[in-house]
C-alpha cells in the first residue's frame, strides 16, 4: 500500500530528501538499480539519485569518483545460518574483496562493490533469505535484539518469532518505506539490556504484570532514542504490551512518526525531536489514538546492563550446551575467516552465527563435549574468545576509508592503540573505547567507557586529525552519555594520553571498583 503523503502540499517547507521522496518511493531504486544503472554503468547514474540508493541498502565509498559502493545486510537480531555466511562470505570475495565488517547494528557491511554487480549481489542474499534493502535510508532499518535469543538463560522469553514477524511487517513495505529519517528498533526479552534500548528510536525491553491475577510476560515500550551529534535517550511509555502485540505497537509507533515526525530540517527529523518537544505523555495520547488503549507499566525485568558483551564459553538454557563467544578485532574480519565461521559453526554447533552490536560474533549450540576441541581451532587465535582487556572492548565506526562523511581514520587507529594499552597498561577491568570519525556516532561513542570523536584541528603544522575524549557513558537503568573532557588530542597522542587517563584511574580507583559495571 502506498500512502497518500499529505506533505506534497507543503513541498516548498520540506528539506531536498523530503522533495526527492515526494517524486519517487526510495524503494523504487531497487529496480531502477536493476534495469537501468547495472546495465548503462555507473556513469549513468543521476547525482540526486544516489541519497535513494540508500533505500537498496548501498552507500557510495569514498572517494565518490572512485564508482564503489558499501552494502549493509540486515541480520535480524543477529542470528544467521552457516549456509547464509557462506553468501556473505562468497560475495565479499567475489565482488568486495575479501572485506566483511560487523556493525554496531549487527549487520554485515560488504565494501568495494560496483554497480554492475549489484543486481547479483541482490540476488545471492536474496535466495538465502537476506535483504541489504532498507538496511539505510528513511525506513525501518535493521532489527536489533538479543543475540542469543532462544539460547539465553537470562530471557524471559525467546524473541525470535517476534523479530521475524517483525521484519516481515516492515521490510520492503510502502507504507512505512517513508519515514522522515532513519529509524531503528531493537527488541530483547533479556534481563541485561544487550540491545542498547535507550538509544533506539523504539525499543522493547523485558517486563511482567499481574493481570486477572495471573504474572503476565510481556514488554515494556521505550521511544526516542538516537545518538549522532545531538543525543537523546529513550523514555518508557507507561504500558505494557504482550509479546502477540508487540508488532501491532511497532506499527503504531512508527505510523506516529511517519504521519507526525519533522521533515522540514533534517537535522531534527529523528523520532527523538518529535519526543523531547511533545514529551511521553502526549506521545502516548497520539499512539493510543492510533492502536486503542493498553495496560500501564508492569514491573521491569531488566536488572543490569552487559554492555553487548558475550566473549568467552558461557552455558545455554539447552542443558548440555554452550555458546562460544569470539572477538573480532574493531568489527573487522574477511570473506576467509566468515568461511571458516561457518565451518565451524556446522562442525561444533547446530549450523548458526550470531553477530553481537558490539561487532563480535558467536558460535552456538556447541556439546559441552566438544567444546575443548573448538577452542583449539586455529581460528580461535586472532577470533578469540579470550581477547586481551582492551582488545576485547574495542568498537569502531567505519571512518575515513570508506565513508564519505567522515573527518578523520578510526580502524586502524582504534586497533593500534587497544594493542599499545594491552602491552602498556595491565588493568583488572574491562575498559571500553569506542572510536567515531565525525559527530554521526555509528560507533556509538557517547555509551562507551572511553569516546573518541575524529575531528579536525588547527595546528603549527597545518589542519590535523584530531579526537575529543569523553568519558563515563554507560546504559545502566535509564543511561548516561559520556562527559567530553577539555580540548582534542592529535591522531599521534592519542594512545599515549589514553593510557596516562587509564593509569590515572587506576591509581585513583576503589578497591573491586570497575570502569564498566557490568
Ligand atoms: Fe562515517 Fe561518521 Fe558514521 Fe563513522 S560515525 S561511519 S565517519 S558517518
Amino acid at each position: 500500500m502506498t500512502v497518500e503523503w499529505k506533505w506534497a502540499e507543503q513541498a516548498d517547507q520540506l528539506n531536498s530528501v523530503e522533495q526527492l521522496k515526494l517524486k519517487q518511493d526510495g524503494l523504487d531504486i531497487i529496480e531502477e538499480i536493476r534495469e537501468v544503472y547495472a546495465k548503462q554503468g555507473f556513469a549513468s547514474i543521476p547525482e540526486e539519485k544516489f541519497s535513494l540508493f540508500k533505500w537498496a541498502g548501498v552507500y557510495q565509498q569514498r572517494p565518490k569518483a572512485d564508482g564503489y559502493f558499501m552494502m549493509r545486510v540486515r541480520i535480524p537480531t543477529g542470528i544467521l545460518t552457516s549456509r547464509q555466511a557462506r553468501v556473505v562470505a562468497e560475495i565479499a570475495q567475489q565482488f568486495g574483496r575479501g572485506l566483511i565488517d560487523v556493525t554496531t547494528r549487527q549487520a554485515i557491511q560488504f565494501h568495494w562493490l560496483q554497480v554492475e554487480d549489484l543486481p547479483e549481489i541482490f540476488d545471492r542474499l536474496g535466495e538465502v533469505g537476506l535483504h541489504s534493502y532498507e538496511a539505510c535510508g528513511d525506513c525501518p532499518r535493521t532489527i536489533i535484539g538479543n543475540p542469543l535469543a532462544g539460547i539465553d538463560p537470562n530471557e524471559l522469553i525467546d524473541t525470535r518469532p517476534i523479530v521475524n514477524e517483525m521484519e516481515k511487517t516492515f521490510l520492503l513495505n510502502k507504507e512505512f518505506s517513508n519515514l522522515p529519517r532513519k529509524y531503528k528498533i531493537s527488541v530483547s526479552a533479556s534481563i541485561y539490556n544487550p540491545a542498547h534500548a535507550q538509544i533506539n528510536d523504539l525499543a522493547f525491553t523485558p517486563a511482567v504484570k499481574e493481570i486477572d491475577g495471573e504474572e503476565v510476560v510481556g514488554f515494556h515500550v521505550w521511544v526516542g532514542g538516537g545518538l549522532s551529534n545531538r543525543p537523546h535517550l529513550a523514555q518508557q511509555l507507561d504500558m505494557f504490551v504482550r509479546p502477540e502485540q508487540v508488532v501491532d505497537v511497532a506499527v503504531g509507533v512508527t505510523k506516529v512518526f511517519r504521519d507526525h515526525g519533522y521533515r522540514q530540517k533534517r537535522h531534527r527529523s529523528r523520532l527523538k525531536f518529535l519526543v523531547a518537544d511533545w514529551g511521553v505523555e502526549k506521545f502516548l495520547e497520539v499512539l493510543t489514538e492510533v492502536i486503542g488503549p493498553y495496560p500501564s507499566r508492569g514491573e521491569d525485568r531488566v536488572v543490569g546492563w552487559n554492555a553487548g558483551y558475550f566473549t568467552g564459553v558461557h552455558p545455554q538454557k539447552q542443558e548440555g550446551y554452550s555458546y562460544v563467544a569470539l572477538n573480532i578485532p574493531v568489527g573487522r574480519t574477511s570473506a576467509d575467516e566468515f568461511f571458516q565461521l561457518a565451518d565451524l559453526a556446522d562442525r561444533y554447533g547446530s549450523g548458526t552465527l550470531r553477530t553481537v552490536n558490539t561487532q563480535n560474533i558467536i558460535i552456538s549450540d556447541v556439546p559441552n563435549e566438544k567444546v575443548e576441541a573448538l577452542l583449539n581451532e586455529p581460528l580461535l587465535k586472532r577470533l578469540t574468545p579470550a581477547p586481551k582487556t582492551f582488545e576485547g572492548y574495542a568498537v569502531s565506526c567505519t571512518g575515513n576509508e570508506f565513508c564519505n562523511l567522515a573527518l578523520t581514520e578510526t580502524k586502524g587507529l582504534l586497533h593500534e592503540v587497544v594493542q599499545y594499552l594491552d602491552q602498556h597498561v595491565e588493568l583488572d577491568t574491562p575498559v571500553r573505547i569506542h572510536i567515531n570519525g565525525c559527530p554521526n556516532s555509528c560507533g556509538q561513542q557517547q555509551i562507551a567507557d572511553i569516546g573518541l570523536m575524529g575531528g579536525k584541528s588547527k595546528t603549527a603544522k597545518g589542519m590535523v586529525e584530531s579526537y575529543q575524549i569523553s568519558i563515563g557513558g554507560h546504559l545502566f537503568g535509564a543511561g548516561q552519555f559520556n562527559t567530553p573532557l577539555k580540548g582534542r588530542v592529535a591522531k599521534e597522542y592519542v594512545a599515549p594520553v589514553l593510557k596516562e587517563l587509564i593509569l590515572f584511574y587506576k591509581e585513583q580507583k576503589q578497591a573491586g571498583e570497575r570502569f564498566t559495571q557490568f
